[in-house]
């Protein structure tokens, strides 16, 4: 593969966690009620994620695979808004085929045939038949066996794994009506229902403790605030034990970390934690599409706000009521 590839492949890929991530997106975009997403040793010897979705027709394996302007985006004010479709770059698979030997295997939902499609360090190879079910199945092996330099950055295992873990629950966490199992070395470490219900799906990746001393809230702001709504769950103060926060926020349905965030959700407990206990939360913060910039870095999950301080405020005010009135 070119030099060119390679650079634009560090912008895309900087650890397995980052293709899990643009793996699960893409299997959300095909509109999948099913993930499966399994690695290997922290995701460094394989990653596979497989979907129901709407699968890939034969003829389109190569398209997908090649650096292609993505189909997803219909006008500029699609990215303008930053909202719909998650993939918006059409440049994740022959990004990861570039460092990797990656599969593509799909059947288009009522297809009678699968086909399959690999690429190694950028090079596609012919298209084969394959028996699969209806979806489709990435599978990464090998991730930068041929960019030494990027895969001595990688660090141990469980730290891989970490990452990758975190990118998949909070994926579950966002699609409550998407069944989603995460499993590491062949064990599995949850599996929500797709049920729809966000309580359900805290419990299948926090456990039972979390799920149970979660709270409701739902908090809509005034008008003319740069905010519309915040809805979703947080821990009860009595209940909070955890040594350190899970936070998982969406702006607009999109993930997004911000220490900001964090900071504004901690605030609004208002000294009701015990020292040195943090929450957990999973907070969906609806905002007008014109009041953030979402797409500060393809790969990054930074937002800015147009109002930043009133955005925070508003958090903690609804945290904080929420808290008062359970
Ligand atoms: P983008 O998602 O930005 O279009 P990608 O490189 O991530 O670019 O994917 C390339 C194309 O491959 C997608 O546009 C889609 O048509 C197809 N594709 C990839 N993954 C899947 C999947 N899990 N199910 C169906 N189609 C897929
Ligand atoms: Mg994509």
């Amino acid at each position: 593969e070119s030099t060119v590839q390679r650079i634009a492949a560090g912008e895309v890929v900087e650890r397995p966690a980052s293709v899990v991530k643009e793996l699960v997106e893409n299997s959300l975009d095909a509109g999948a009620s099913r993930i499966k997403v399994t690695v290997e040793t922290g995701g460094k010897d394989g990653i596979r994620v497989s979907d129901d979705g709407r699968g890939i027709p034969e003829a389109d394996l190569p398209r997908a695979v090649e650096e292609h302007a993505t189909s997803k985006i219909r006008d500029i004010d699609d990215l303008e808004a930053g909202v719909g479709s998650l993939g918006f770059r059409g440049e994740a698979l022959s990004t990861i085929g570039a460092v990797s030997r990656l599969t593509v295997r799909s059947r288009p939902q009522g297809g009678t045939t699968g086909a399959e499609l690999t690429v190694e360090g950028g090079n596609v190879g012919e298209i084969q038949p394959a028996g699969c079910p209806e979806g489709t199945t990435v599978e990464v092996a090998d991730l930068f066996f041929n960019t030494p330099a990027r895969k001595k950055f990688l660090k141990r295992d469980s730290t891989e794994f970490d990452h990758i873990n975190t990118v998949v629950s909070q994926y579950a966490l966002a699609n409550p009506d998407v069944a989603v199992t995460l499993s590491h070395n062949d064990r599995e470490l949850f599996g929500t229902e797709g049920s729809g219900s966000l309580r359900s799906a805290v419990l299948s990746v926090y456990g039972r403790e979390v799920a149970e001393s979660m709270i409701e809230i739902e908090y809509s702001a005034g008008e003319d605030e740069p905010v519309d709504s915040i809805t979703g769950l947080i821990s009860h103060p009595e209940t909070t034990r955890s040594t350190r926060a899970y936070l998982a926020t969406f702006v607009n349905e999109r993930y997004v970390t911000a220490s900001a965030l964090r900071g504004a959700v901690v605030d609004g407990y208002g000294g009701q934690l015990a020292v040195d206990r943090y929450p957990f939360a999973v907070l969906f913060v609806e905002v007008p599409p014109t009041a953030v910039d979402v797409n500060v870095h393809p790969r990054k999950t930074e937002v800015r706000f147009d109002h930043e301080d009133r955005v925070m405020e508003l958090i903690g005010e609804a945290v904080e009521r929420t808290l008062v009135d359970s």
